[in-house]
Parts: C-alpha cells; sequence; structure tokens
C-alpha cells in the first residue's frame, strides 16, 4: 500500500490526491473497503495491534481505510492536524460537545443554531447535568457575561441559518481562551473554503459533510476535526465506544465530492451573488441577507474572517401567503430542506427546520412568516432569475 503524502500542494491539489492510500492493485481512484474487521496473520499481530504497538486497522467502527483517506483530505482542507469522520453532522456535532464535558460543566452557545444543534444544547445535554446558555451570537458581550466559573465549552455556527448571521470567531475564541474553555465551531454554511476557523482561534471545527462536501443529494457525513491532543484525550474513546462511524461507501462518495468541492462552490457563490443583487432589485422583495452584500448587517467581520460570499440567500417576501405562493411557483428551484446541493432549493424555514421553536424564539432569530432561505446550486443563473422573477410575479 502506497501513500500519497503532502508536497506543499495548493487546496485545489490536495483535494484530489492527499491522503489516498493506494493498493497492490495500483488503482486510480480511491478504493471502497467495504469491510466490518480485518484479518492478523498470528496471535500476536493480533496482541500487537491492539497493544497499539503495530500500526494497522482492526475494526471499522475505530477506523476504516476509505473513511480514513476521508479524514485525512479532510485535515489536509481544514489545517487540522487529526479527525474523526461521522455517519451524519449530527453526529459530528454531538460528540465534539458531549466527549469534553461532564455533569456540572457549564456551555455557552449562541442562540442561532441548526434546529438539532439547538436541541443538543438547550435539551439534552441539561438532562445529562451539563448546565448550558444561550445567547445572542453576534452580541460579544453577551458572550462575556454568560461565562461562570464553570465555563468548559464555546459552541457556534456562522454564518447562521437561516438568516445569515456572521459572529466573529476570532472575538469567542479570545473569551473562550481567556478562560481555558474551548470553541466549537460548525463551518457548514462557510464551507472549508470561505472561512478557517481553527485559524481564528477557534480549537474544534464541526461538518455536517451531507451539505456541499458531498454536495450533489445523496449521502449523510460528518466530520469533526481539532488537533491531536484534544482528539486523543476527549473525542477518541468517545468516538470507538458510541459508535458514530462513517460508511467506508459514504466515505468514498464524499472523498469524491471533495474533488469537485472548490468548482462548485465558487461556481454556486457567483450564481448565488447575482441572484441576491436581483432579489434586491424587485419591489416585492422586502428583505435580503447575504453575507456577499455590502448591506449585511455584520459586513465588516465578513471582510476580516471570510474569503467568499455563500452559496445561500435569506430573503423575506410579504407573508406567509407570498412566501407559500412563490415556493409552489418555483419550477427549476425545488422546495427541500437540505442546502449546498447542485440543485437549487427553497425553504420556509418558519413552517419547517424552526417549526420547533416558539414564536418569540423565531422572532428573535429574525424567522418571520414571510423568510425564505434559498439554497443556490450549479443550473445557468440566467435561468434561476428567470424562474424566480416568474415566481415572484405569482407570489405578488
Ligand atoms: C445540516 C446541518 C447539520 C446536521 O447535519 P446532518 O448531516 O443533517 O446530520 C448541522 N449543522 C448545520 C449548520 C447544518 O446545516
Amino acid at each position: 500500500m502506497t501513500n500519497e503524502t503532502k508536497r506543499n500542494w495548493k487546496p485545489q491539489t490536495a483535494l484530489v490526491h492527499s491522503g489516498t492510500l493506494r493498493s497492490g492493485f495500483g488503482e486510480t481512484s480511491e478504493a471502497i473497503y467495504m469491510t466490518q474487521g480485518f484479518v492478523y496473520e498470528t496471535a500476536e499481530a493480533a496482541e500487537a495491534r491492539f497493544k497499539g504497538d503495530e500500526p494497522g486497522f482492526i475494526y471499522s467502527r475505530y477506523a476504516n481505510p476509505t473513511v480514513d483517506m476521508f479524514e485525512k483530505r479532510m485535515c489536509e482542507l481544514e489545517g487540522a492536524q487529526d479527525a474523526r469522520a461521522t455517519a451524519s453532522g449530527m453526529a459530528a456535532v454531538s460528540a465534539a460537545l458531549l466527549c469534553s464535558v461532564k455533569a456540572g460543566d457549564h456551555v455557552v452557545a449562541a442562540r442561532a443554531l441548526f434546529g438539532s444543534c439547538r436541541w443538543v444544547v438547550e435539551t439534552l445535554m441539561p438532562k445529562y447535568g451539563i448546565e448550558t446558555t444561550l445567547v445572542d451570537g453576534t452580541d460579544i458581550e453577551a458572550w462575556q457575561n454568560a461565562v461562570r466559573p464553570n465555563t468548559k465549552l464555546f459552541f457556534l455556527e456562522s454564518p447562521t441559518n437561516p438568516t445569515l448571521e456572521v459572529i466573529d470567531i476570532a472575538a469567542v475564541a479570545k473569551i473562550a481562551n481567556a478562560i481555558g474553555a474551548r470553541l466549537v465551531v460548525d463551518n457548514v454554511f462557510a464551507t472549508p473554503l470561505q472561512q478557517k476557523p481553527l485559524e481564528l482561534g477557534a480549537h474544534v471545527v464541526v461538518y455536517s459533510a451531507t451539505k456541499h462536501i458531498d454536495g450533489q443529494g445523496r449521502c449523510l457525513g460528518g466530520v469533526v476535526l481539532s488537533d491531536k491532543q484534544w482528539i486523543d484525550e476527549h473525542l477518541h474513546d468517545y468516538f470507538r465506544h458510541t459508535g458514530p462511524s462513517l460508511s467506508p461507501f459514504n466515505a468514498w462518495t464524499l472523498l469524491k465530492g471533495l474533488e469537485t468541492l472548490p468548482l462548485r462552490v465558487r461556481q454556486q457563490t457567483e450564481t448565488a451573488g447575482r441572484v441576491a443583487e436581483h432579489l434586491a432589485s424587485r419591489p416585492a422583495v422586502v428583505r435580503v441577507i447575504y453575507p456577499g452584500r455590502k448591506d449585511h448587517p455584520q459586513a465588516d467581520i465578513i471582510a476580516r474572517q471570510m474569503k467568499g460570499g455563500s452559496t445561500l440567500i435569506c430573503l423575506d417576501l410579504k407573508d406567509k401567503r407570498a412566501a407559500f405562493d412563490f415556493q409552489n411557483a418555483l419550477e427549476i428551484i425545488r422546495i427541500s430542506n437540505n442546502l449546498g446541493d447542485s440543485k437549487s432549493l427553497v425553504t420556509h424555514p418558519a413552517t419547517t427546520t424552526h417549526k420547533n421553536l416558539t414564536d418569540e424564539a423565531r422572532a428573535e432569530l429574525g424567522i418571520n412568516p414571510g423568510t425564505v432561505r434559498l439554497s443556490i446550486g450549479l443550473e445557468d443563473a440566467d435561468d434561476l432569475i428567470e424562474d424566480i422573477d416568474r415566481a415572484l410575479g405569482k407570489a405578488a
């Protein structure tokens, strides 16, 4: 077996070659090692491998060659020392949050979180005696004020779902560092290409690979990335014994996704920028939030911490009826709660992804009855704009 090693590759090259473990057959594409376990030549070899004296695979719940290639390639992309791939984004988030805290510890999180992430923080963690506080993530003083003597972990996502708020990661990391707490960043909306949380001072980065990394609507996946010490001390045992492992087949699909990730994200972001400009010019559109526009509420932070805009756009129409009529009239853009896909998708957060929140919590997050989230895909921008214009006409 040969191992492709890094030779100061730029990201696009690393995303095609990094981490590749080539078997004796010399296959061009990464092999799918669809196996649960591994055999040992001798009892002594099994003993040595279990003791950690000899490298090698033991069981696919712990590690698998195809999954290993995906983890290595993600490390390269993120600039992280180590990673564990998981069966879904939520497996990554829950592992990253739960592996490093215990009953009596305190966690501070931004209130604008992906629905299931908010459930883990607000409902699951307190059940196990972990104290949690939700703050307005854009208010840096609120993070500082939420700190208690037992605060161990900070958690945020940026840009947020669905209103694309941007949180100053370096400022939150500074508060975490000052008290010896760890900052976990859910970087799904930014993608590994547009924002580098570890460079901004965060300690752990998590992804739902289901989104842009697969990018073609096929399989679920996730990954947790950090320094080797944090993974060894906190995640390693948790991961082995709770079993959120990624299927080798899905790891292979995600490896193929990584090869084209920069091309897709660049194109989708460019198209989203054009669509956002166009939406802002339509009288039926009450509000457009897009991280690439000058009128974004955190435009200054975006200029500092992100390399580009977003593949997502948040817009407000007059009311729920207008939002529903708009969605129903779209022909290319399909109604779905997913994002980051090559197919453009539209979501009405208030009645789907954020329906479990109270009216008050939704209002706090800026989710109105007329709020619509667009995930821009790989279609031609002119076709999308034509689709949107026709649908806006029907919604008016
Ligand atoms: C989708 C998503 C998740 C959860 O990922 P799954 O792969 O669906 O489990 C977590 N965080 C964010 C920001 C997401 O968009």
